[in-house]
Parts: structure tokens; C-alpha cells; sequence
């Protein structure tokens, strides 16, 4: 870039050179002048000594002859000399004795001015003596003239200060060519060469300028620039570098960045923040916090972030809220200061993975994979909390629930169908769950009801209560379809209830369990209140599921019988009936282990252990010719090995064992078993009477449904159960029933036998109303077998006599 001629260097060092030259000339030539006028007296002095030394005779012989004339002529010679103004010739009396004045003009104003540095009176004077003569004749006064030598001083100085001022001028035109040539140009080039530089071209000096400054200080600048300027674009591209670099590395972060100011306004905004906010990039910077639409209100956030201290970290869980939803998000938010401002810098964090991972975690350790209910460890910790938080005067119920042999559906139809049914059961119960009852399933085909809080009293009477565990009895015994085969359970539930007192978890779950044991004990299909009397009982059940394995293996069963006869008292048949001696219990009655052989599925082992011992005894008696070709031995089967095991072929391969023909076997049902499934119920009966067998319905009367199914049933026999047949006489309702059922009997040409006869008259009674074959203490207790073949035995020798 060229500077303007009025700015440039060159022309200003030229201009000042020149004034300085002709300032200095001036002064030198001043002073000069200076002098000159100081020494002027003392030059004139010894200038007119010699004039008056040529005056001094005839001005002596003038005054000594006394002639003023003469004087006078000398005088008026004396003023031919320019510089004298006036000639005074005193006698020896100081008289003046003649004298001459010189014309003379008004000085020009310079010579006037200068003349005023000269002494205000210049005055030449000498005694006069006559020759050879010691005596003073006069005195000659010769008065200058100031401006006339000051005339000659600037005549003899004038010429000096032009020619000096010329010189000088030269000098300083010479000097600033010389200052132009070895500087102002040299720079000019220098600023014309690093103008010309930029980040990819270092232009190159003219040559002359290489060789002629290549040591001196311009050189020097050159080489220090030149470095310098290196080391600047060094220090750039670093610079842009590191911009670059961080550029991306804010770009390309997985976190979404933001940074803000002490107005809380967005400075810089990076893609995956924009993504987070469902935001348009452009739109983010120069934008107030307010932008980022949290569940935190803005001023709370503005709040926190205002409080931050500066160098520290603050960590933040929230929730942006946008057009498709809700993001949650971690903001790690960090104060810092750059050029004494405040800059915050908001790392966001998308927690949607993570939370989803901690859900699937939570869907893990809390729920059941099957159901989708929440599982045991989820309920203990609602109970827990529950526990925790019920007010005073509030109540909590917890309510376990266990399938009826669900364990025995699992193993005969497989697991696969047992998880299905257990499905389809939370399927159908979750739709009616009140919103404070957790639903949870807690193991194999235990289900929990967590009531937090229970509505009304905890008590037995809670009618909320109740009318729920109705609806879940009815729901669970509703017949379920699962690949083709029609299941029937139903469920029995233990309730117990808690307070916000001391009261362990643990505690309310085994008593829960408690009451739920008292609910199979009960017959199922129904549930228990827990009471603390009911504590003991658990621990029995327990005792008994444990003993029947050994029993089962240590051969601790025997089969009882008792004898069927008709109303001579003639032996017609016998009824199995299963003794078991425990080692560890004692005697131990069927209606006791029988209901927990059938949870635990021992009931398949132990019945088909039954139906071999009784027919290999009565193959026995029969090989002996104890036992007669018409008598039946009756066979209880339980309603699990009905429906769940391959009864028929249990039956099949007893007879084929022991060789008893099938016509001897009566296999007797319950009704409760027919109540199931019908068309399934009838499809198996059919099977067992195509093997030979006859078929009883025991304990007929206590059922409700059969009734009406009964002229389909290949059944031969009705087994009225003993509670109606004791009593006949005091008991209108029992023989009302035992009437119907014999009618009902002969109707369908079904014989009738009446159970637990014990009295004379219970036999009589029967006998009138038109029953006549019977079981009962009246005939015989069940005997063991060693005995029946005594009894037996007593039959045939009473029948010969
Ligand atoms: P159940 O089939 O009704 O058997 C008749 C029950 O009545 C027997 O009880 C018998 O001892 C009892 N009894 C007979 N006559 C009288 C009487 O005059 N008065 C009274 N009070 N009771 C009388 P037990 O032997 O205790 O059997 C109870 C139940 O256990 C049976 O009822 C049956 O359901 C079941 N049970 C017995 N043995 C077997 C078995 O081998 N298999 C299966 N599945 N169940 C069995
Ligand atoms: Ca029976
Ligand atoms: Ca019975």
C-alpha cells in the first residue's frame, strides 16, 4: 500500500531536513552577524587610530598658531570618510575650536534595527601635541555613524548567509535523497514484499534489496518478520487445527452439546442436541434457554444453573417434551470462564436406551416371563412398602391363591399345556383386578393378591373382600380350552390380613400359605381366613407330604376291605379301602392323605399300587375258591387319576398282571368327577365298561349337576353316600333323597347300594324305601385282608350250612 504523498515518510524527513537547513544556516549566519557588529568598535577604533594619526600634525599646527580655519578645513576632510557623522576639534580648554557634521539620510528600517545592537555612542578621540612639544594642545572627537556600519556588517555578512543558505539547501536535498535511496525505499519495497504475503506465498524480495540490506537493520526486520510471520502461520494453522478438530468432535458427538452464556442464551448447538430436541440445527443458536421445552419448568433450570459454581459439575434427570413424545435425558451441566466471561456447557445425555434397559432389567428381576405379572420379589417389595405406608387404622390384605393339582395337570399333560392354562387364568383374571390390587403370579401355579389398602373391616364379613375371591373361584373353574383338551381347576386361596404394625413380610406370606393349606383341607375351591390356631395344621400337611414318599417307597400301605352284602346279609362283593401304617406318623386316615397325594401327584403311584394289591388279593381268593364269580371288588379311583391319568390303561394292565377277570372289578367314581367334562367323563367310563368292568358312582346325592346327566352315563350302580343313609328315621330331607335316588335307581334300571349303614334300624329303613344291598359298620368294618379271607371263608361254611 502507498502512502499519499502529504503522509509519506520520504516527503516529510525531506520538508524537515530542509527547514532545519535553513533554520540552522540562518542562526550560524545570525550569530556571524553577530559578532561581526560586537567587534565592530574595537576594529573602527584601530581603523580611524590611523586616520587620526594623519590629522594629528595639521590639526596641532592649526591650534597652535591658532587657526580655526585650517581646523576646520581638516575637519570637514575627515567627514569624506563615510563612516564619520561628526568631527569636534577642543582647544586645550575644552572649547570647541571647530567642528564638522556629515548630511545623513534616515536609515533604512533593517539597517536602524540592526544598528541597535551596536553601543549607542561609537566615538574616536586623541589628545593633540604639538611636535617635540610635552604639551596638550587640544583634542580631536571623531562621532561615527551607527547605521553606516551597520551597512558594511550586513554588506560583509549578506553575501556569507545567501551563499551558506544555499550550501545548506543543497545539503539537505542531497541528505534526503540519500535517506529516500538507502530507507524510505528499501521500507517501501519491504512493505510492498509482506504485503504480498499470505498463508501460501512468502513473496520473494527484489534482488537488490537482497543484496543491498542483507546485513543491515532492514535486512534484520525483514528476517525477524519473515520468522515471525512463519511462526504466525504456524501458530494458525494450528489454531485452525484445533478449531477444526473440535468443530467435529462437537459435531460428531453422540451427546447432544450445548453451550450457553451468562444470559442463559444457546452460543453453540451441536446435531445430536438438535436431534434430542427434535429442533432444526439453524434455529438453536442465539436462542433462550426457554427453547428447550423440559418437564422442569425453565426458571428452575435457569435457577440451578445460575447457582453452579463456576469449575464445577452439576447432573440433572429430566424430560424434553416435543411433538412426538417425551425424550428422558441426563444434562451434565459445567461452568467455566473464558475472557473473563461465564460460558455453561450442557453435555445431554438420551436416557431412552438406558431406561429401556433398565426396564427390560426391572421386566426381568420383576416379572414373571410367562404372564407377564409381576413376580414374588416385586410382591415382597410392594408388601414391604405397603407395610410401610398404610395409615393408622388401615388394612392390607394379602391373598394367595394355588391351582387345585395343577401339579398333577403338568405332569400328565405335559408342561407346556400347564404353562398355557396358567396364561389363559391371568388372561382372564386381569381384566376385573381392582387399581389397588397387585396381581402377581409368586411360583409355580401360585398366584398373590395384594390389597393395599382393603376397603372396610379385616375380617372375615369384608364383603369387598369376599364378593373378589367369589369372582376369582368362578373365573378359575370356568372350563378352559388348551389345545383340545378341556381343562377344569379350580383354586383355593388363603387370605390373611396386616396393619402398618411389626409385622414381618415373611410373616404375612406364610400365614397367607397357612390359610391356603386350610383351604385344600377344607375340599378346595374356596378360601380360608388365616387364624393363628391354623399354624399347626401347615406344619402337619407338611409333615405328611414328606412320609408319603417314604411310604410309597417302604411299602407302608395296605389295602382294607369291606364287605357289600344284600339284604340277606349274603356277601355280594367288598369295597377296596387304602390303610396306611406310617412309621413315622402311626395310622394315618385316607381322607387325611389322600387330598395331598392328589396335589402332589403320589395319588397316580399310590392308585395304581391300590388297584394291583386288591385284585391280585381277590385273584387269590378266587384261585382258593374263596371268592365267587358274581361277588365285585370295588375299586375307589380319585377324580385326578380320572381325569388326568390314563386310568383305563392302569385298570388294563392290573387285570393283566394278576390275571382277575374284568367282570369282577367295579371301579368306583365320584361325582364331582363328572362334572368336569361330561362328553370326556362318559368317553372313559365307556372304555372301562369295554374292558369288562362295572362302574359305581360313590358318595351319590352330594353332587348338584349330575342328575341330569345321569341317563347318559354307562354307569351300573349308585352308591348313596353315608351321610343319607344315617339318620333315615329323624332326617325328613335324607330320606327324601334316599327315596329319589332309589326311584331314580329303578328308573334307569341302575342298582342302588346305601353306604355307612350302622344301626338295625338304617338297615330296616332302607329296606322298606326299596334299597337292598349295603355297606356298613352294621354288616363289618373295614378288615384287613388276612381277615376278609377269614370272613370269606365264614361265608361259604354258613352258605353250605
Ligand atoms: P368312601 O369311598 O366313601 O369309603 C367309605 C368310607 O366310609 C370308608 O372310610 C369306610 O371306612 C367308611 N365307612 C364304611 N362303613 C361305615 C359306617 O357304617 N359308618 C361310618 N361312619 N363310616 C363307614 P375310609 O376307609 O376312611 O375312607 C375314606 C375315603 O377315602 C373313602 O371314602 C374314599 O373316598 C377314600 N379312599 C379310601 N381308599 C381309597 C383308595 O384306595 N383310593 C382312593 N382314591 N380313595 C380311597
Ligand atoms: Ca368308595
Ligand atoms: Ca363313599
Amino acid at each position: 500500500m502507498a502512502a499519499s504523498w502529504k503522509t509519506s515518510l520520504y516527503i516529510k524527513q525531506a520538508l524537515a531536513t530542509l527547514v532545519l537547513a535553513v533554520i540552522l544556516s540562518l542562526l550560524l549566519s545570525g550569530l556571524k552577524a553577530y559578532d561581526t557588529l560586537r567587534t565592530e568598535p574595537e576594529r573602527i577604533q584601530s581603523e580611524f587610530e590611523q586616520v587620526l594619526s594623519l590629522v594629528e600634525e595639521p590639526l596641532a599646527q592649526a591650534l597652535f598658531r591658532y587657526d580655526p580655519g585650517s581646523a576646520q578645513q581638516q575637519a570637514q576632510g575627515l567627514l569624506y570618510h563615510p563612516a564619520i557623522e561628526q568631527v569636534i576639534i577642543l582647544d586645550e580648554t575644552q572649547t570647541v575650536f571647530a567642528q564638522a557634521h556629515a548630511e545623513t539620510a534616515a536609515p533604512v528600517v533593517g539597517v536602524a534595527w540592526l544598528s541597535n545592537f551596536l553601543p549607542s555612542s561609537l566615538v574616536v578621540a586623541r589628545d593633540l601635541h604639538y611636535e617635540h612639544m610635552d604639551v596638550t594642545l587640544g583634542r580631536v572627537i571623531l562621532s561615527l555613524d551607527r547605521a553606516y556600519l551597520a551597512e558594511q556588517v550586513i554588506e560583509a555578512n549578506g553575501q556569507l548567509l545567501v551563499q551558506n543558505l544555499v550550501k545548506d539547501m543543497l545539503l539537505a536535498s542531497l541528505l534526503s535523497w540519500l535517506f529516500y535511496w538507502l530507507v524510505t525505499r528499501p521500507v517501501k519495497q519491504l512493505t510492498w514484499a509482506l504485503g504480498k504475503i499470505d498463508s501460501t506465498h512468502n513473496a520473494a524480495m527484489p534482488n537488490t534489496f537482497q543484496r543491498m540490506h542483507r546485513n543491515d537493520e532492514l535486512g534484520h526486520l525483514d528476517m525477524a518478520f519473515r520468522q515471525l510471520w512463519e511462526r504466525l502461520s504456524r501458530a494458525l494453522t494450528d489454531l485452525d487445527y484445533s478449531h477444526q478438530h473440535a468443530k467435529a468432535i462437537i459435531n460428531h458427538a453422540a451427546d447432544g452439546i450445548l453451550v450457553i452464556n451468562e444470559q442463559h442464551t444457546i452460543t453453540v448447538a451441536n446435531e445430536a442436541a438438535s436431534q434430542l430436541l427434535a429442533l432444526p440445527l439453524e434455529s438453536l443458536a442465539g436462542q433462550p434457554l426457554a427453547i428447550l421445552n423440559m418437564v422442569n419448568s425453565e426458571r428452575d433450570i435457569a435457577l440451578l444453573l445460575s447457582e453452579l459454581a463456576p469449575e464445577s459439575v452439576m447432573a440433572l434427570e429430566t424430560c424434553f417434551v416435543h411433538e412426538q413424545g417425551q425424550t428422558p435425558v441426563e444434562i451434565r451441566a459445567t461452568k467455566y470462564c473464558i475472557n473473563d466471561e461465564f460460558e455453561t456447557v450442557l453435555l445431554i445425555r438420551d436416557l431412552s436406551e438406558s431406561q429401556a434397559a433398565q426396564q427390560q432389567i426391572n421386566r426381568l428381576s420383576y416379572y414373571d416371563p410367562l404372564t407377564h405379572l409381576t413376580n414374588r420379589t416385586w410382591l415382597t417389595i410392594q408388601l414391604n412398602k405397603s407395610m410401610k405406608s398404610l395409615a393408622p387404622g388401615q388394612n392390607g390384605a394379602l391373598i394367595i391363591m394355588d391351582l387345585d393339582r395343577f401339579k398333577t395337570i403338568n405332569d400328565a399333560l405335559g408342561h407346556d399345556l400347564g404353562d398355557q392354562l396358567l396364561v389363559h387364568l391371568a388372561d382372564d383374571l386381569l381384566p376385573f383386578m381392582p387399581p389397588n390390587v397387585t396381581f402377581a403370579r409368586i411360583g409355580g401355579d401360585e398366584f398373590a393378591f395384594l390389597w393395599d389398602p382393603i376397603r372396610g373391616e379385616a375380617s372375615e364379613s369384608n364383603v369387598t373382600l369376599n364378593s373378589f375371591m367369589q369372582r376369582v373361584l368362578y373365573e378359575c373353574s370356568k372350563v378352559k380350552v388348551i389345545q383340545g383338551h378341556d381343562l377344569h381347576t379350580t383354586a383355593s386361596m388363603g387370605v390373611s390380613f396386616y396393619d402398618g404394625g411389626e409385622v414381618a413380610a415373611d410373616t404375612v406370606l406364610r400365614q397367607a400359605d397357612t390359610a391356603l393349606y386350610q383351604a385344600k383341607e377344607n375340599g378346595r375351591n374356596t378360601f380360608v381366613f388365616f387364624q393363628e390356631s391354623m399354624l399347626q395344621l401347615s406344619s402337619a400337611r407338611l409333615q405328611i407330604e414328606r412320609a408319603l414318599h417314604r411310604g410309597l417307597k417302604e411299602n407302608e400301605f395296605e389295602v382294607y376291605y369291606q364287605p357289600q352284602v344284600d339284604v340277606t346279609g349274603q356277601l355280594i362283593g367288598a369295597e377296596a379301602l387304602l390303610r396306611w401304617h406310617s412309621k413315622e406318623l402311626g395310622s394315618v386316615p385316607p381322607s387325611e392323605f389322600i387330598p395331598i397325594a392328589e396335589d402332589t401327584g403320589l395319588i397316580h403311584e399310590i392308585g395304581k399300587w391300590v388297584l394291583h394289591q386288591a385284585m391280585s388279593d381277590v385273584a387269590r381268593w378266587r384261585s382258593e375258591g374263596l371268592w365267587r364269580e358274581r361277588w365285585r371288588i370295588s375299586i375307589n379311583v380319585s377324580p385326578v387319576q380320572f381325569s388326568l391319568f390314563n386310568l383305563v390303561e392302569d385298570i388294563e394292565t392290573a387285570l393283566h398282571e394278576t390275571g382277575l377277570p374284568a367282570e369282577l372289578v367295579d371301579i368306583e367314581i365320584t361325582e364331582n368327577m363328572l362334572m368336569n367334562n361330561v362328553e370326556r367323563a362318559i368317553e372313559k367310563m365307556s372304555s372301562i365298561r369295554r374292558l369288562g368292568a362295572s362302574l359305581s358312582v360313590d358318595d351319590f346325592g352330594t353332587g348338584y349337576s349330575s342328575l341330569r346327566y345321569l341317563k347318559d352315563l354307562p354307569i351300573d350302580r349308585l352308591k348313596i353316600d353315608q351321610s343319607f343313609a344315617r339318620d333315615l328315621t329323624a332326617d325328613v330331607n335324607n330320606e327324601a333323597i334316599v327315596r329319589a335316588v332309589i326311584a331314580m335307581g329303578d328308573a334307569l334300571k341302575l342298582s342302588v347300594l346305601a353306604e355307612g349303614v350302622e344301626t338295625q334300624i338304617d338297615f330296616n329303613c332302607l329296606e322298606a324305601m326299596g334299597c337292598y344291598t349295603y355297606q356298613g359298620y352294621y354288616f363289618s368294618r373295614p378288615i384287613s385282608a388276612r381277615q376278609f379271607r377269614d370272613y370269606c371263608v365264614k361265608q361259604l361254611r354258613v352258605k353250605e350250612n
